[in-house]
């Protein structure tokens, strides 16, 4: 045993190595990211960032099938993208183990909703799952999913939250590492051909109700397993007030139990499904329980259904009929229900907190989008129209100063959407705005689809040549991967021109010529591309590449009259009104030159 200090997603990556995962493969998303990035850097490993979750599961879902142990990682709303394969795996099962890291993000600090993927990959897929408390469970968890994985034949998800990928804690590793089999692949089309056959040997019954069949009857295994699971205990049960950790809510329940000042009687789970025997020995006696779990009453609704199967009745609090529904627990959150709870009261209605006004979102100063989104603002303004958004960087320009974007959804939507607006009857100019990372995650598939369509809209692609958003992950039209420095990228303009868009290219850093391009290409008919080409400043800046030759830029306080355009339509953070004036921050400013096109009395130069 060795204790080594990690955060979270490293943890994941140390108990997948030590279980012996061969090949990981995920999109970046927050929190889950630096798995990929942490499986990386282990000896005998291969991993990637796929273009999408589904396909980063399908990867591994290609690795399991040929006897290597597999990983695949995303984001909550990443495993929705992947929601049909993992509708069809739970039915064929897998060879070697599979594990699918899930991440949640509870109160969407980080995500455009906030939703709970247990409800998609165990109450609708009816596949296991296990919830870490804390750093230390979800190193455990992974290394022992793998194992299960392979025992059950399915496969085994894990959901940390938030707080989990990126809490750090001392971890005890194991150390050792389980030895793989030769790589090996053996075709077993009963299995693991999906189809609507008859299924002769099985009394000629369809397949996919036969697979059905195979996995209602695993339930019971898993419930079996779960029974003696290590990650599901009773802490105490004296009183007839109980309370139930669901994940990382038995971590805030232990700290309000603390600060209570007093011993409370705790049931504490990790796995689902429930630990049916356990709980109804925990129950036994107690006339209330609440139950704390992240976002949806999963857990609640489960000890809901086996008191009823049993004919227990008592109180069963939660999500569903006590705590706040919506947004994250924490230890004042579960400190506030224990003390509500003992004295016989509701939960209290929240108190009106002070408005504090927060800082808007922006790009950095130097960033090529601050270009594209105010050229793409200034032809709007002109010949009207409406811009539809998606996920990046550039999404900032939905919110002040820029408020560019009408509509910000899921990865993709932005090309389906604009078009549904167009062909809906919209009269004006439609455009959508997607940066080159959405594009191939599931931009594709929209455009195609527009062009197939004979839509009439704009779309924009922002070229930066990376994932900025998550941290710099490469992507398809990148010049390398995560196993290689040397790949040949692939334009996205190039390939927009193959499918049959009219491609038209500017530099996002030449503001009048953004807007010309993107003025010439709404004048024509059918689906246009404007790719909008230059290197993220951050990452690449960092790496000593130039994504613009550096301007020098002041304001000429006798020309500037303070009007403050410069700072209201355009939100450069390095521009601020100092004494009625425009003043530029040198030790912010990264001499992009942008605003030099910003200021129609010519007082940036
Ligand atoms: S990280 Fe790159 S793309 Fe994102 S705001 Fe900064 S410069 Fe722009
Ligand atoms: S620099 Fe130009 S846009 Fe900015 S406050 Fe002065 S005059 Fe207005
Ligand atoms: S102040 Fe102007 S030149 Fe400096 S980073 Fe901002 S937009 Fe670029």
């Amino acid at each position: 045993m060795q204790a080594k200090f990690m955060f979270g997603n490293e943890a994941i990556a140390r108990g997948a190595f030590e279980a012996g995962v061969k090949v990981v493969a995920g999109y970046p998303g927050t929190p889950a990211t630096e798995i990929v990035d942490h499986c990386a850097s282990f000896p005998g490993i291969y991993a990637e960032w796929s273009s999408n979750e589904k396909h980063a599961f399908e990867v591994a879902g290609g690795a399991c099938l040929t006897n290597q142990r597999a990983m695949a990682v995303m984001k909550h709303n990443g495993t929705n993208a992947a929601a049909d394969y993992l509708m069809h795996i739970n039915f064929t099962g897998v060879k070697a183990g599979l594990v699918l890291i899930s991440a949640d993000d509870p109160g969407g600090l980080s995500s455009q909703c906030e939703e709970d993927t247990r409800i998609l990959i165990h109450t609708y897929a009816h596949l296991p799952m296990f919830d870490p408390a804390n750093v230390q469970e979800a190193y455990q968890m992974t290394k022992l999913a793998f194992d299960l994985s392979e025992k059950t034949e399915l496969v085994f998800a894990i959901r940390p939250v938030m707080r989990i990928n990126h809490a750090g804690g001392m971890v005890e590793c194991q150390g050792s590492i389980t030895a793989g089999k030769p790589p090996e692949f053996v075709p077993d089309r009963s299995r693991f051909v999906m189809s609507a056959v008859v299924e002769k040997e099985y009394g000629g019954e369809l397949r996919p109700k036969m697979r059905h069949r195979w996995l209602n009857n695993k339930q019971a295994e898993l419930k079996a397993i779960m029974e003696e699971s290590p990650f599901n205990w009773i802490d105490s049960s004296e009183g007839d007030i109980g309370f139930v950790g669901c994940g990382i809510g038995y971590a805030f329940l232990k700290e309000a139990e603390k600060i209570y000042g007093q011993s409370l009687p705790i049931m504490k789970l990790g796995t689902l499904p429930i630990p049916e025997k356990k709980t109804l020995e925990f129950l036994k006696g107690l006339k209330k329980v609440v139950i704390f779990e992240e976002i949806e009453p999963v857990v609640e609704r489960l000890v809901k259904q086996l008191c009823f199967e049993n004919k227990i009745s008592l109180d069963i609090l939660g999500r569903e009929s006590f705590l706040p529904k919506e947004g994250e627990l924490s230890t004042n959150l579960v400190l506030t229900a224990v003390q509500a709870v003992f004295a016989g009261k509701d939960y209290p209605a929240p108190a009106q907190g002070k408005y504090i006004p927060a800082r808007t979102r922006t790009q950095c100063g130097g960033c090529s989008h601050r270009g594209l989104l105010f050229a793409m603002k200034e032809v709007v303004r002109k010949n009207g129209g409406v811009v539809t958004g998606d996920i990046g960087c550039h999404d900032a320009g939905t919110f002040e100063p820029m408020k560019l974007q009408a509509t910000i959804y899921c990865m993709g939507s932005s090309i389906p959407m604009a078009y549904g607006i167009q062909k809906a009857g919209f009269d004006k100019p439609v455009y959508a705005l997607i940066g080159d990372s959405t594009f191939f995650h599931n931009g594709l598939t929209g455009l195609a689809s527009a062009i197939f369509n004979k839509a009439n809209i704009t779309v924009v692609i922002g070229y930066n040549s990376t994932t900025a958003m998550t941290g710099f992950q490469p992507h398809a039209a990148s010049t390398n991967n995560l196993m290689s420095k040397d790949v040949k990228p692939i334009n996205p303009g190039e390939l927009a021109a193959a499918m049959g868009a009219k491609v038209f290219w500017c530099n996002p850093y030449n503001v009048e010529d953004t807007i010309r391009v993107i003025t010439e290409a709404t004048q024509e008919e059918g689906v246009k591309v404007v790719v909008a080409e230059a290197l993220c400043y951050l990452k690449f800046g960092r790496e000593g590449k130039i994504s613009y030759q550096p301007v020098p830029v002041a304001v000429d306080i006798d020309v500037c009259n303070g009007c403050g355009i410069c700072i209201r339509t355009f939100g450069c953070p390095a521009i601020t009104l100092v004494a009625d004036k425009a003043r530029i921050d040198e030790s912010a400013c990264n001499k992009c030159g942008v605003c030099i096109h910003v200021c129609k009395r010519g007082a940036i130069k």
